[in-house]
């Protein structure tokens, strides 16, 4: 079983990017990719990134148990729009997670408007996937240390573990909050061998973009992880954070 937390469908308003789901069913067969969880690329208007949610329910419902869905909402829309854009997704659409940018939206995860995301992950219950790295100082990891105690009941999700130039940071976070978790895209491989040990099976596959695929399973499969590991790494760790509907029924 392999379960790839950190997927995009759709252009990227602020990186120039387009991704395309020819790649993402590329990926699942080249790969043996069982779920990818999909998240827009960075929008900044309403319009712009219901379009996208849209076309990621319209994959999830084609591919039942192989795609699910993750909100991202610029926090700079009002207060309103956020919320109820992000209540469509995860209410209407069956999306499985919120994702909070601080490079892209250009938003401190402790400001009014970066707190909507963590309030929102309290309020439906699901996990908050939090970009950390390039983009300091709002994606520096330590950024989420107080966030991540007050909101102590919400699962998060460091993307990128701080990247590599700040990834020291995240084993600060780590050892500090239980309830951060990390994903592996563009971090190093011995680092996440050492940060399992030491922290626990806390981390998942995110390959964030379709080319990193093949390299993300290798470097989880060659870096000397256990078998036991590298099940916690691709997919055992996602399952006990996002809870999917997963299994042969959903095949
Ligand atoms: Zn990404």
């Amino acid at each position: 079983m392999i379960i790839d937390v950190h997927v995009h469908l759709g252009w990227d308003y602020t990186f120039d990017e387009d991704f395309t789901r020819e790649e993402l069913l590329e990926k699942m067969h080249l790969y043996d990719v069982d779920v990818q969880i999909v998240q827009p690329g960075t929008c900044h208007t309403l319009a712009q990134v219901q379009a996208q949610h849209d076309a990621i329910a319209r994959l999830c419902r084609e591919y039942p148990g192989r795609f699910y869905g993750m909100a991202n909402p610029s926090p700079h829309l009002s207060e309103g729009e956020y919320r109820a854009e992000i209540a469509r997704c995860v209410g209407e659409l069956g999306f499985v997670g919120i994702k909070l940018h601080p490079l892209a939206h250009g938003v401190s995860p402790a400001s009014q408007a970066g707190r909507r995301a963590f309030a929102a992950a309290r309020e439906h219950g699901v996990p908050l996937m939090v970009h950390t790295g390039a983009g300091t100082p709002f994606a520096g990891p330590v950024q989420l240390i107080s966030l991540a105690q007050e909101y102590a009941d919400v699962k998060i999700i460091m993307a990128h573990c701080g990247h590599i130039i700040l990834s020291y940071e995240s084993a600060t976070v780590l050892a500090l909050c239980p309830n951060v978790y990390g994903d592996t895209s563009w971090t190093p491989g011995y680092q996440l061998k050492h940060w399992c040990r030491d922290y626990g099976p806390r981390f998942m596959l995110g390959t964030d973009h379709a080319d990193n695929a093949g390299t993300e399973l290798a470097k989880i499969r060659t870096v000397g992880l256990t078998p036991e590991e590298q099940e916690g790494f691709l997919w055992r760790t996602a399952q006990e954070v996002f809870w999917l509907p997963i299994g042969p029924q959903a095949r």
